[in-house]
């Protein structure tokens, strides 16, 4: 019987971006996938700007924007004649807008970065059970050929899906409610109605409809139609009533053709009460379930995993206290928490029935989705970006970084994110050329501290890179990011997360007090009750956070 590291079961988005994060830090990793064979089906489409930073870390974020279909953001359209729209483009990020990608293709990209890190996923090889010793887990897989094997593995990842093996196996309460609707999804072309711009969301009398462009040409069509309720959820959907379905719900006959995916689904809103239990992480639709409206699931399945992922290995290679993963249950459950929150706000709110409330819900939405704080309030929570975790010590501890151009020595342009994509610790020293002469002794002494798990830049505020011979790469914030994004001034040390969090920062370059705080970082860690804090975080240009 094999002993490796982590075991990770399933591999849907979050169990394939789990395995690659532990795999790209040389931690010894399997994953095993019930299916035989990669899915199909495109379940989410929607990919949100976080979820795309955390891509761009990875280096695939470029392939998925180029392979999907960018949207400025949701249509609230109403069935009115100007279309309400939330425009994601003023978000300060790389990925202002809302990537359209089928599933299936974020599955097959993830896949082959995980293949090119040596990491094979285990087809049809389900988890049948699991128990814990003191140092391990023994996991039974069953083959689908016929036949079982056993897997000793120091951590188990339960990236499982809703049915998951990993949270029954755990007797992990799935605390919640089914909905009481049954939904239509169709991939279609669509004659009769134009839907380029937007995730377009619809109502009238007889239901809600959503409709959402391919790159192709064609739609995804979904409806949760009153005349249609009280249907078996197991009948086949036929692509006639789907046509009927959505023309009543845009008052306009409009010609469905051409089927790939004609489905009907029901849906569930509930999440498990904690989501480690021992040598047990749960993540991603395991832990946490709801309705697609705000396209909340895979985003944050992918973003659990992400969170996860470094932080187990840096435990495993005895880099970080076993503390540290507890933060993945203080930082990830209250926002699963939210993901619910969320979407079934959406949900309810979209599907009032009564029509004196849908009037009303019409002309307010009218008046408030177009205030500028109102879009800026569904565009920074759907886009995830908003989030921030109690980390640690100073006015930017937990803040995530927003991505920032700079300059290398050569006169290249270099963006923050392409620096993050180092798997340790990203140490940011933002000094002004004075201090660069006269701090060198102490910015010196702080760089000392660079090793494999911690990378240093220094970041000039202005002047040139090339004049400073620092043990650091030098670059220069060219456009005066730090200030105008996170309103930093010079002589500012920033110890940055591997998935692009503020760990801590101080505000005068201090060795000492530098060296205290990595110690307490990387060995003290205490965990208090943290909740994130959902930030608003400044638009392009301009700034919201200021530290002195
Ligand atoms: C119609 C629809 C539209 C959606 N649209 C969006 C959207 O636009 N944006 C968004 O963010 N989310 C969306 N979602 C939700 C999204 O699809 C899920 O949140 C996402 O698939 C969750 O990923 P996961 O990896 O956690 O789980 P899954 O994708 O379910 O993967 C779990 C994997 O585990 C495998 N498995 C299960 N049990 C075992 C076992 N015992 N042993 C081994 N393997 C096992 C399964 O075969 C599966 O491959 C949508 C969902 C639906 C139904």
């Amino acid at each position: 019987m094999s002993k490796l590291d982590v075991l990770v079961v399933g591999a849907g988005p979050t169990g394939m971006t789990a395995a690659i994060e532990l795999a790209r830090r040389n931690v010894s990793v399997r994953i095993v996938e019930r299916r035989t064979t990669p899915s199909t089906s495109s379940k989410a489409l929607v990919m949100h700007a976080r979820t795309l930073e955390l891509m761009d870390i990875l280096g695939v974020a470029d392939e998925m924007v180029h392979r999907g279909y960018t949207s400025p953001g949701i249509e609230f359209s109403a069935n009115l004649e100007k279309p309400l729209r939330a425009n994601a483009h003023k978000l300060d990020t790389q990925f202002s807008y809302i990537l359209i990608l089928p599933q299936a293709e974020t599955e097959e990209i993830l896949e082959r970065y995980l293949n090119k890190l040596g990491i094979k996923i285990e087809r049809g090889c389900t988890l049948t059970g699991f128990s814990e010793t003191e140092n391990a887990v023994r996991c039974t897989i069953e083959r689908a050929e016929g036949g079982t094997f056993e897997i000793n593995a120091s951590y188990i990842v339960g990236a499982d899906g809703v049915h998951s093996m990993v949270r029954k196996t755990l007797d992990l309460p799935f605390e919640g409610y089914r909905y009481g609707w049954t939904a239509f999804l169709g991939d279609v072309r669509l004659h009769g109605h134009h839907a380029e711009g937007g995730t377009e969301q619809h109502f009238s009398n007889r239901g809600l409809g959503f409709i959402v462009p391919f790159k192709d040409g064609s739609h995804r069509i979904v409806t949760i139609d009153h005349d249609y309720q009280g249907d078996l959820e197991t009948r086949e959907l036929k692509l006639e009533e789907l046509q009927n379905s959505i023309s009543s719900i845009l008052e306009k006959p409009v010609e469905l053709t051409d089927p790939k995916w004609l489905t009907r689904w029901g849906s569930s809103l509930r999440i498990v009460p904690q989501y480690r239990v021992g040598r047990a992480f749960i993540g991603g639709d395991a832990a946490h379930t709801h309705s697609p409206a705000g396209g909340q699931g895979m985003n944050t399945g992918i973003q659990d995993a992400f969170n996860l992922g470094w932080k187990l290995a840096f435990v495993i290679k005895g880099e970080a206290p076993e503390a540290l993963l507890n933060t993945y249950n203080s930082e990830r459950y209250p926002l699963g928490k939210r993901a619910l929150r969320v979407s079934n706000l959406l949900i309810r709110s979209l599907r009032l029935r009564q029509n004196l409330l849908r009037k009303l819900r019409q002309a307010l939405l009218s008046i408030v989705i177009p205030l500028p704080p109102v879009q800026r309030k569904i565009t920074i929570t759907l886009s995830g970006l908003g989030v921030r975790y109690k980390t640690g010590d100073g006015k930017l501890a937990g803040v995530r970084m927003p991505d920032m151009e700079l300059m290398n020595a050569e006169h290249e342009k270099v963006r923050l994110y392409k620096l993050l994509s180092f798997p340790g610790y990203t140490l940011l020293l933002f000094i002004g050329p004075d201090q660069a002469q006269s701090a060198r002794e102490q910015i010196e002494q702080i760089l000392c501290n660079a090793d494999d798990m911690l990378k240093s830049h220094v970041i000039l505020n202005s002047g040139l890179p090339k004049l400073h011979n620092f043990k650091a790469s030098t670059l220069v914030d060219y456009r005066g990011d730090f200030e105008n994004k996170i309103g930093s001034k010079t002589g500012r040390i920033i110890l940055v997360r591997p998935d692009a969090y503020v760990a801590f920062d101080l505000a005068a370059l201090d060795p000492d007090a530098f060296k205290k705080q990595l110690r307490k970082w990387k060995t003290e860690r205490s965990i208090p009750p943290e909740t994130p804090i959902l930030q608003e975080m400044p638009l392009q240009g301009s700034r919201s956070l200021t530290c002195s």
